[in-house]
């Protein structure tokens, strides 16, 4: 288990085309490449899983990056108020937001609509003004715009405080200083680990989980992802599932991962805070509490309002 203070959950939120993608993928490929020599950590991927990732150019849900003896787990976040629901859960998820904004075209009406759920949740922003190699980039202007967007939407002291990092995700550069590029991602990757807080909930205590998202694969069957509440939860651990109408049933961990790079990886166990995905229990549903058979408490049944999505 990564140390609490060495990780951080964070949703990337932008309007479309302002360079989500392009981003993660060039935060995946610099993965791991910044170690410091008397830190023995895991390795996040070999060559081999970097040159398959590299060719990935759609956003995974979940994706996991290391920097130094950090572990970042980035969860990607649908812009389209339709999705208003998974929004909000995955604000509950997270600790801060990498807010992405194109810096020619400044803030769009889906900048606006997800960064409003994540100051509310009182989140931490970190803005990333992104392809400032566009020859009419107008950095100043944006970052302006982006204050005032801010201040509308009633951002606290402590947000409006926002760090700006000046980037092409494209060129794979970034910098804190708007007329100049450093040839990496370096100057995100900091701001990332100095700015957004580690999460601070209890391991020690009764174990509960939020199932929060859902996934589906034909070997595993359900899997159920969400960050860790509290305490500590294992492979093989019997526990019991608190639906949201109140009933509660018995189930056991079968497998539990967390991310690496774009993948899910089989951990033994994970602890508060973490962001990990359970196989194994086949009836489970979003909303529902995983939680320490001893100690069933459900937690707050959440906002499930996007469409059904039709599944082939
Ligand atoms: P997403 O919809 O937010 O995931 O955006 P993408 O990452 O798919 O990027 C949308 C388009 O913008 C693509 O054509 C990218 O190549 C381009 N793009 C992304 N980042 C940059 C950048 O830093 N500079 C420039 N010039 N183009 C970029």
């Amino acid at each position: 288990m990564h140390a609490r203070e060495h990780l951080r959950n964070i949703a990337i939120i932008a309007h479309v085309d302002h360079g989500k993608t392009t981003l993660v993928d060039k935060l995946l490929q610099q993965s791991g490449t910044f170690r410091e020599h008397e830190v023995v950590q895991e390795r996040a991927m070999d060559s081999n899983d970097l040159e398959r990732e590299r060719g990935i150019t759609i956003l995974a849900k979940n994706t996991a990056i290391t920097y130094k003896e950090f572990l970042i787990n980035i969860v990607d976040t649908p812009g389209h108020a339709d999705f208003g629901g998974e929004v909000e859960r995955i604000m509950k998820m997270v600790d801060g937001v990498l807010l992405v904004v194109d810096a020619f075209e400044g803030c769009m009406p889906q900048t606006k609509f997800v960064l409003r759920k994540a100051l509310e949740h009182q989140l931490t922003p970190v803005v990333v003004l992104n392809k400032i190699d566009r020859p009419n980039a107008r950095p100043a202007e944006v970052v302006d715009e982006v204050l005032d967007l801010f201040i509308e939407l009633g951002a606290n002291d402590e947000q409006l405080d926002f760090p700006v990092v000046y980037a092409s995700a494209l060129m794979g550069t970034s910098s804190l200083d708007e007329d100049r590029q450093d040839e990496n991602m370096q100057a995100l990757y900091e701001t990332i680990v100095s700015h957004i807080p580690s999460p601070t909930e209890a391991v020690e205590e009764p174990l509960q989980f939020l199932v929060t998202l859902m996934d589906y694969n034909e070997y595993l069957g359900r899997i159920a992802v969400g960050r860790v509440n509290r305490g500590i939860i294992r492979q093989g651990q019997p526990v019991a599932v608190m639906t949201r109408e109140g009933g509660l049933k018995q189930a056991r961990i079968e497998k539990l991962f967390g991310f690496q790079g774009l993948k899910r990886v089989e951990i033994p166990e994970a602890g508060a805070g973490d962001i990990i995905a359970i196989a194994g229990i086949r009836e489970i549903n979003i909303g529902e509490t995983i939680a320490d058979p001893a100690n069933p408490e459900a937690l707050p049944v959440l906002k499930i309002d996007e469409p059904t999505l039709q599944m082939t």
